[in-house]
């Protein structure tokens, strides 16, 4: 722990920074924490608890509109990162990185090229728990999964707190929010609450990092996280990892790409 606090400290002195998102100890787990200066840095913790995705904070412009931004980030929020590199929204002009490996170690990142290259090799923390959800689901028939969808999702109040979570849900103007035309009822009833999640989790098609923080986000525990989880491994299946030289699956055409769907 001290050796992140006197890494920021040091970031801060040097001027190499004037914002530090991390975390500090919260009531019942570790929160974000917006660190301003080298004495602030005394709160900073950084565990295996802090595995949630503070990349979503880098597309904030209110936040971080020309500051020079340091970042606390978990191997989810890595991900997050390198999505985000690749989607031109940040650069090592303000931008640098401090992550925690799987062993607990303070991983320092020279440029936003390095995190990609860790990420090429580390591997994900696992996430045993979805995985049996994900084949409890598949294994019910196409009747009792629309079922056990029907009877989650209608429990939804559209309050957005899943998108408001996550680090790849960065438009300015949501599609939700479009009434010209209106794409999806704005209002909750259970069919217009699939259309969203379903709008949600293909927006997230190769994009997505799995860090589950759109489920941990919902207020009535809908486990949505489930389903960009089953997509983001579809994803893998056919189109490898997200970051690596294939491209976001669904705005890159390759003129080899497969189009029996078609038919
Ligand atoms: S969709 Fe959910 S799991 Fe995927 S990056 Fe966003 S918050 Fe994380
Ligand atoms: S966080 Fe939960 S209740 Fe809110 S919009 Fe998302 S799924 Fe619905």
């Amino acid at each position: 722990m001290n050796d992140l606090k006197a890494k920021v400290k040091d970031l801060f002195e040097s001027g190499a920074i004037n914002l530090f998102i991390g975390y500090e100890e919260g009531t019942r787990r570790p929160r974000p924490l917006f660190v301003k200066n080298a004495e602030e840095t005394n709160k900073l913790v950084f565990d295996d608890r802090c595995s949630g995705n503070l990349a979503v904070y880098l597309t904030r412009k209110d936040l971080i509109g020309g500051k020079k931004v340091g970042i606390a980030a978990s191997y989810y929020a890595l991900k997050s990162i390198n999505q985000l590199v690749s989607e031109n929204q940040l650069s090592d002009e303000w931008l640098r990185v401090i992550g925690l490996s799987a062993d607990g170690k303070l991983l320092e990142f020279g440029s936003l090229a390095e995190v990609s290259e860790y990420l090429k090799t580390a591997s994900a923390p696992p996430k045993q728990n979805e995985d049996e959800l994900v084949r409890q689901i598949e294994a019910m028939t196409m009747e009792e999964r629309w079922q056990f969808w029907s009877d989650e999702l209608s429990k939804c109040f559209k309050c957005y707190a899943c998108r408001a979570a996550c680090p790849m849900c960065y438009c300015t103007k949501c599609i939700v929010e479009v009434n010209r035309p209106q794409w999806i009822q704005p209002w909750a009833t259970t069919l217009s609450n699939m259309e969203w999640q379903i709008n949600r989790v293909m927006h997230m098609a190769g994009r997505c990092s799995d860090c589950g923080s759109c489920g941990e986000a919902c207020p009535l525990g809908i486990p949505i996280h489930l389903l960009t989880h089953k997509m983001s491994e579809t994803v893998a299946a056919n189109f490898g990892q997200n970051g690596d030289d294939k491209g976001n699956v669904l705005s890159t055409f390759k003129p080899e790409d497969k189009e029996n769907f078609i038919l």
